[in-house]
């Protein structure tokens, strides 16, 4: 497999690129990530020794089964969870060694997050949901109105101008998890990191939430990590690991990826 091996396919990849990606923010670092949870009296190494470049800008998929780890690191890349050994560099920040406070101000201001579920606050409405996390991640010094002001630009960008102040019961799955996809845009990140999030729709919602995901990443350079089991939205990345027991044990970059609009499953 292995970490030798990904680390010559990425480094073989774009050569023209490469110094403009250098300085491209979004860049990740990966080096001997291991993951051990404790259940009890028995240890379960979710993450086996992973090694992972991933230059700003760049769309990348991460396949693999249930149980293979992949929410662990996206977790862990997030800053919701933490690193048993390893390191985990953002533009050459070391969040694996932040304390919890500074972890903290990593999750609300570098990394959007789109989950399978949605995870919106039912009793606010789509334009309450974003301007909340707007509200956060601008600080005290940011006043609601420009919160506000943010969260309705960011809600237009994912089509839903006309869903501002729809409670989420009121809205199909695939508007629920354009809200979603606002909150996480809302405060620019650098981030943005993706656990199943087609997972909970059917197929033509989850294509047009892909093609929303590519879009936001080509306009915005945004470095988008999406993870999945299903293999059939690989085939619009960038770039394709697959992990396998707590490994990556594939790496391949993707010469012409696939139109969002044209996966199918
Ligand atoms: P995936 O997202 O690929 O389905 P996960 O990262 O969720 O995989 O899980 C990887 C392994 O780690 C699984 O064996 C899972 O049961 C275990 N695991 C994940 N989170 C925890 C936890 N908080 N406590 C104990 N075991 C966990
Ligand atoms: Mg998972």
């Amino acid at each position: 497999m292995s970490a030798s091996a990904s680390r010559a396919t990425t480094t073989s990849a774009g050569s023209s690129t490469a110094a403009a990606d250098e300085r491209r923010p979004g860049r990740l670092s990966v080096r001997g990530l291991r993951k051990t949870y404790a259940l009890g009296a028995v240890a379960v190494e979710a993450l086996k020794g992973i090694d992972l470049e991933v230059s700003g800008g760049q769309f990348v998929v991460v396949l693999g089964p249930s149980g293979s780890g992949k929410t662990t690191l996206l977790n862990i890349v997030g800053g919701i969870d933490t690193v048993t050994s390893g390191t985990v560099a953002v533009d050459g920040e070391n969040i694996s060694g932040y304390d919890a406070r500074a972890l903290t101000e990593y999750r609300r201001r570098t990394v959007g997050f789109v989950f399978q579920f949605f995870n919106l606050i039912p009793s606010l409405t789509a334009l309450e949901n974003v301007a909340l996390i707007a509200r956060l991640t601008g600080g005290p010094e940011r006043r609601a109105a420009a919160a506000v002001d943010e969260a309705r630009n960011a809600l237009n960008a994912v089509g839903l101008e006309k869903r501002l102040d729809h409670f989420p019961a009121a809205l199909s799955g695939g508007e629920q998890q354009r809200v979603a996809v606002a909150r996480a845009l809302a405060k620019h990140p650098r981030l943005l990191l993706c656990d199943e999030p087609t997972g909970a729709l059917d197929l033509g919602t989850g294509r047009d939430v892909l093609s929303l995901l590519r879009q936001v990443n080509r306009e915005q350079s945004l470095t988008t990590i999406l993870v999945t089991h299903n293999s059939a939205i690989a085939t619009m990345a960038d770039r394709v690991l697959r992990v396998r027991d707590g490994r990556i044990d594939d790496d391949q970059t993707v010469a012409s990826p696939r139109e969002a609009a044209e996966v199918t499953w």
